[in-house]
């Protein structure tokens, strides 16, 4: 897809050749485990320099291909590969850069899943593994040794949604060869441009935003050209695949990643908002907030918000927690995010080495899904409300959220349609 079209555009263009498949629009889904050739000479024509076995499943279809060229071209890459989890996505991404007596530097504020990887593989592994302030910006040449070879960003970060100064990591690890490796699902490839901040490899749990629809799994790493070879290399060693079912999801998912994200941007700052003024609450994380600690490097670096952040409560019981969550019509009790509906989540005390979380209150993960605004502020009004009668005896809240919601958009479009 020629790179001059806006990337809007793009998505919905890039990744799929209709001519290939007898004009159908979408790459159909593509499964099959041998893939024969006509000839010998063509048999040995597939063979690629450190596969000879290019030309098997395992390796892909072209529903397969189709992603990864599409991802490839969206973060601004060399070439991407799947894995059939984001967690997949990310161990592999490690392990394909380090060996025993390696070490590395991974942001105190990464999902907590990576974090027991290294902790718990990556040392059985002979790998040294430390953690560092997410907020170490150039600082982290201080932390680097001769044996560095990998920095793991995370920005913002899981759970605290601390940003980090990634052009300033990068600078300083590049200077002594390391790579850096960045979890970048939070903004997707639309609003972080990983490569264009020094970034060598980006991952997209493509689970959340990128599929969008909770109804599948799957990871996406994109390499630079220098840390291309070693990524393949690495990950094909392993054997994993990730079935064209699953693919097809998350190429469908794409077509319409633009469009979502602006809703949920918007949704979720409006929402963020709402709670920052909300006497119940301490206060809000949400690097979109002017007066968040991450706010001016988001402005900087990033070209949007998504729809997750976090909110800490000021000291409520037990009674008035359990208020809170059983009190919703819309946001549901769940783990993962980036599909269309709205969730809470209860997070437990996040846990950092370097900079120890001190508050005590409870910390609420919010992900704002694609709902009509006035209708989730009247659904999390109520969830407050009851969280607050809990703490008065004999008081029960009422059972109905009331909410009156214009249909969507209709008076805002005219306005600047006509
Ligand atoms: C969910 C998530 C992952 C893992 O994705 P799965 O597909 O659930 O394995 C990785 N990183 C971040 C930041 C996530 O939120």
């Amino acid at each position: 897809m020629q790179s001059n079209f806006n990337i809007d555009t793009r998505l919905l263009h890039s990744g799929r050749n209709p001519a290939d498949h007898g004009g159908l629009v979408n790459t159909p889904i593509c499964r099959g485990s041998t893939i024969v050739a006509p000839t010998l000479q063509e048999w040995e024509a597939r063979k690629t320099p450190g596969n000879p076995y290019a030309s098997y499943g395992r390796f892909g279809t072209a529903t397969t291909a189709s992603l990864q060229d599409m991802m490839a071209e969206l973060e601004g890459g060399h070439r991407s590969l799947v894995f059939p989890s984001g967690l997949a996505a990310c161990t592999h991404s490690i392990l394909a850069f380090v060996r025993a007596g390696d070490h590395v530097l991974l942001t105190d504020s990464v999902y907590g899943p990576t974090r027991a990887f290294a902790e718990d593989v990556l040392t059985r592994l002979g790998v040294e593994v430390e953690f560092y302030d997410p907020a170490i910006g150039a600082g982290i040449a201080d932390q680097m040794r001769n044996n560095t070879r990998l920095v793991f960003v995370e920005s913002p970060g899981s759970a605290t949604f601390d940003v980090q100064d990634i052009p300033a990591i990068a600078e300083q690890a590049h200077k002594r060869d390391t790579f850096v490796v960045m979890d970048n699902t939070w903004a997707g490839p639309l609003f972080f441009k990983a490569f264009e901040h020094g970034v060598d490899v980006s991952i997209q749990a493509a689970t959340k935003y990128l599929v969008g629809h909770s109804d599948a799994l799957m990871g996406v790493a994109t390499a630079n050209e220098r840390a291309w070879p070693l990524l393949r290399a690495g990950a094909q060693d392993f054997g994993q695949t990730t079935s064209p079912d699953d693919i097809f999801l998350v190429l469908r998912g794409l077509r319409t990643l633009s469009l979502r994200m602006q809703r949920h941007w918007e949704s979720g700052m409006r929402l963020a908002k709402f709670l920052q003024e909300h006497p119940m609450v301490e206060r809000v994380l949400h690097p979109g907030l002017p007066d968040d600690p991450g706010h001016s490097l988001w402005k900087r670096d990033f070209l949007g918000a998504s729809g997750l952040f976090a909110f800490l409560f000021k000291p409520i019981t037990r009674a008035q927690t359990e208020a809170f969550f059983n009190s919703f019509s819309l946001f549901g009790i769940g783990l993962s995010w980036g599909g269309y509906e709205s969730l809470v989540l209860p997070m437990d005390a996040p846990k950092r080495a370097v900079v120890p979380w001190d508050s005590k209150g409870t910390l609420v993960r919010v992900h704002v899904g694609l709902e009509a605004y006035c209708d989730l502020e009247s659904d999390m009004a109520h969830a407050l409300e009851a969280t607050a009668l809990a703490a008065v005896p004999n008081m029960k809240p009422s059972v109905e959220v009331t909410t009156s919601c214009a249909p969507f958009h209709s008076a805002h479009l005219l306005e600047k349609v006509v």
